[in-house]
């Protein structure tokens, strides 16, 4: 029998038969780096914990319940799975990519991406025929981010992957923004999903991790392969630390989201801020596309504020929210995306995305949100 979402954070597929050693409650962290044979030519299905442990090995099968993937390889950072799902391909291949994607994906991609002879476009693939028009003879796959970072485009999954039927393209989706609580690309037709696990799948701000996960049978053992060879796997500890946010991703990823929703309503009130980016209110440009593929909108904001001061004097004068990079925890987080997560776009690719001085965006938290609120009105007081 298949659980709901929320039994499957807390116990995933487990059944009776397979509990733990002595009835421990909780996984154990299989701190070892290494596993004996029982006998020339036999192993206990572990030998070496650079391939797999079973600590991390519960994460993955809990990761790859939650996202629907055949099989799902947890990693040290988002980062390293973005590398590993780059290690699919071979010079001279290209990719499509939205726009505006996570800073760190694009330095990835132009920088070593390049160095290995990949080339990238990056187009608003919430546009279909520019999507489109991007394709080339040589493109392998189109890279999603939706919502994108900052500014919140909604890319049509479905329509995406008939695009990619059409010229036998690889889909692939950074789903760190809504987790599978909300969105499951790969049930919309991606291949492979990757996650940032530092965001709201750990979900306290204390872990950094990452997922490769993969619907696409024909990868499986490739990825396997890439991900022994090349040594990014999670430690058991932080294995641990990641089941143990996913136990609440579903009662967070709610609470985050009403009061994200309250905080965007609030803000587009407020005198000094120009305009408000949340998917979740009707008159956002994605919010139809987005209500039919996911099952919510998130807590991820992103607003303008009348001036550079404006932006300058709210990040120094906020006193409970906490002035930072990242996303997704229990504790809301403002950042300032031009110096911190897109400091290593171009300016004139920046500009034309709208992530100027005056642009902030806003990870809301579970605190009550009305302390949020009375936090953001004396700094923008
Ligand atoms: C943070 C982030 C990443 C990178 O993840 P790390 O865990 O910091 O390496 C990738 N994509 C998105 C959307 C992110 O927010």
């Amino acid at each position: 029998m298949t659980y709901h979402f929320e039994t499957q954070c807390i116990h995933g597929d487990r059944t009776k038969e397979q509990a733990h050693p002595y009835g421990a409650v909780a996984v154990p962290i299989y701190q070892t780096a290494t596993f004996s044979h029982p006998g020339i030519g036999h192993s206990t299905g572990y030998d070496y914990t650079r391939e797999s442990n079973p600590t991390r090995t519960e994460l993955e099968k809990m990761m790859s319940g939650l996202e629907q993937a055949e099989d799902t390889v947890a990693c040290t950072t988002g980062m390293a799975a973005i590398s590993l799902l780059m290690e699919l391909f071979s010079s001279g291949d290209h990719w499509v990519c939205s726009e505006d994607l996570y800073g760190g994906s694009v330095r990835i991609f132009d920088s070593m991406g390049k160095k290995r002879g990949l080339e990238f476009s990056y187009v608003n693939t919430a546009d279909l025929a520019a999507t489109e028009a991007a394709i080339q003879e040589n493109t392998k796959v189109l890279y999603i981010e939706t919502p994108s970072n900052p500014t919140m485009q909604i890319t049509d999954l479905r329509a995406v992957r008939k695009l990619a039927d059409k010229y036998g393209l690889l889909v692939a989706v950074d789903n760190t923004f809504l987790s599978p609580y909300f969105q499951k690309p790969l049930t919309l037709g991606a291949d492979f999903v990757v996650h940032s696990g530092t965001k709201f799948l750990g979900g306290h701000n204390d872990t950094l991790a990452g997922f490769l996960c993969t619907g696409n049978k024909d990868y499986v053992e490739k990825i396997r392969y890439i991900y022994k060879t090349c040594g990014s796997c999670l430690s058991p500890f932080d294995s641990f630390l990641l089941i143990r946010g996913l136990k609440t991703l579903a009662v967070r990823m709610e609470q985050q989201q009403k009061n994200a929703k309250k905080i965007a309503e609030w803000l587009r009130t407020q005198p000094k801020i120009k305009s408000v980016y949340y998917v979740g209110l009707p008159d956002h440009p994605g919010y139809e596309v987005n209500a039919n593929q996911t099952s919510g909108a998130g807590s991820m904001i992103s607003f303008q504020v009348d001036s550079e001061e404006t932006a300058r004097t709210l990040l120094e004068k906020v006193q409970l929210i906490t002035y930072a990079e990242s996303l997704g925890g229990v504790e809301s987080l403002v950042t300032y995306p031009m110096l911190q997560t897109h400091g290593d776009v171009p300016k004139d690719v920046r500009e034309r995305l709208g992530i100027t001085e005056d642009f902030l965006r806003l990870s809301v938290g579970i605190e009550h949100v009305e302390d949020l609120i009375a936090d953001l009105e004396q700094a923008l007081a």
